[in-house]
């Protein structure tokens, strides 16, 4: 994908989405399946030889709109919808995989990524190695014998964003498939496709969506690389999109230009405020053009005291920030590190990476910044030990 293709305007583009009989919204198709008028129509289409809708586990009409927004948003020949972000990504990792071949992931990925690489991916056969995002950039043998980078910018928990140029041009050499999880930039902030990577992923339920009202995912690639996703992991998995939480990604992707926006003058005041105070050792977030591509810096960061909050009394103390996973939406949220590095069960990224018990992340939401900013201070004055 080239760099100067004309951007079509974002907003205008993710407001073109008419349903029927002049409505402003797409219908919500809640069809399971699609008849034929003649034999000779169902025929040529399970022949191939014709692509109106079948069946819903692989094609319905309102997830093709989300899909079809999704790739142009993103600059991407094609895309394709699932249940959740992990289907998306499991459904890509499953699709372009195979026993024998290795997996080069970035430190601090998602939790549950770093899960689905050691309890599923290892046992059957597929060697997964982790490292930071120095070693993707600067050692240029890095990806030798690696079948797909998969990659996070900014990365999970810390934040921390690479620089996608320099690893690409490795990945080429190499010829390994890179596979990038871009949640936190979403298309307005970052477009990965057009830096060079092969497939570009989402967990649309975060921003995507808006207003922590659904689960889904979504990838968008070259019409090669998603017609294998369709081809195998979309049908066999079967973890699709439903039509009606496409529908609602539709009506959170019309907004997402501006939320973004006001996510981002709220996290600029955050991290201006917190890097001021003298009890915090790190502000996680990346800014913008630290790195080629990054135009924005989304709502979600991380802080890192010295020791000396007491990070139960901060969530406690805390009005407006709730506290609870996930991310993205309106309502401004608080995860503590402590509660994440003592998550019960196997495999604790949090632990394999080192993350510090003193790391806060903040989801900002879209409330008064001032009104956050009020909250944070006062919960932050009573909370020093
Ligand atoms: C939430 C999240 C996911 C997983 O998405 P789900 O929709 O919850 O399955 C993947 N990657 C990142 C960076 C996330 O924050």
């Amino acid at each position: 994908m080239s760099n100067d293709r004309p951007r079509p305007d974002l907003a205008t583009l993710l407001a073109a989405v008419n349903g029927q009989d002049g409505s402003v919204t797409p219908a919500i198709v809640q069809s399971s399946l699609f008849t034929f008028e003649g034999f000779d129509a169902f025929e040529s289409r399970m022949a191939g030889q014709s692509t109106t809708p079948l069946y819903t586990r692989v094609q319905n009409p309102t997830v093709a709109a989300f899909e079809e927004m999704m790739a142009a948003a993103e600059g991407g020949a094609a895309a394709v919808g699932f249940a959740s972000g992990m289907a998306a990504i499991s459904s890509s990792l499953f699709a372009f995989l195979r026993p024998g071949d290795r997996v080069a992931c970035v430190e601090h990925v998602y939790p549950d990524t770093y899960r689905l690489m050691e309890r599923m991916l290892r046992p059957f056969g597929i060697d997964v190695t982790y490292h930071p995002l120095a070693a993707f950039e600067e050692d240029a043998d890095l990806l030798r014998g690696v079948r797909v980078a998969y990659l996070e910018s900014p990365t999970s928990v810390v934040f921390q964003a690479m620089d996608l140029p320099k690893v690409i041009a490795h990945a080429r050499r190499h010829g390994a498939l890179t596979m990038i999880d871009s949640s936190w930039a979403t298309p307005v902030f970052m477009r990965p496709l057009e830096l060079g990577v092969d497939l570009v992923i989402h967990s649309a339920s975060k921003y995507i969506s808006g207003h922590s009202d659904t689960v889904a995912g979504v990838v968008v690639a070259s019409d090669e690389h998603i017609a294998r996703i369709r081809d195998l992991t979309l049908p066999l998995f079967g973890a699709k999109l439903a039509p009606f939480e496409a529908w609602l990604l539709i009506r959170g992707l019309r907004t997402l230009v501006p939320r973004m926006a006001q996510h981002q003058a709220t996290a600029n005041l955050f991290v201006d405020r917190l890097a001021a105070l003298p009890f915090v050792r790190r502000v996680n977030s990346p800014a913008v053009g630290a790195v080629p591509g990054l135009t924005g810096r989304s709502g979600l960061l991380s802080v890192e005291f010295d020791g000396s909050i007491d990070i139960r009394r901060l969530a406690d103390q805390l009005r407006l920030f709730r506290l609870g996973v996930s991310w993205g939406g309106f309502e401004s949220l608080i995860l503590p590190a402590c509660i994440g590095l003592a998550q019960a069960g196997e495999h604790n990224s949090m632990r394999k990476f080192g993350v510090s018990p003193d790391l806060v992340r903040l989801s900002l939401g879209l409330e008064s910044a001032e009104d956050l900013w009020a909250d944070m201070e006062a919960a932050l004055r009573n909370s020093r030990n």
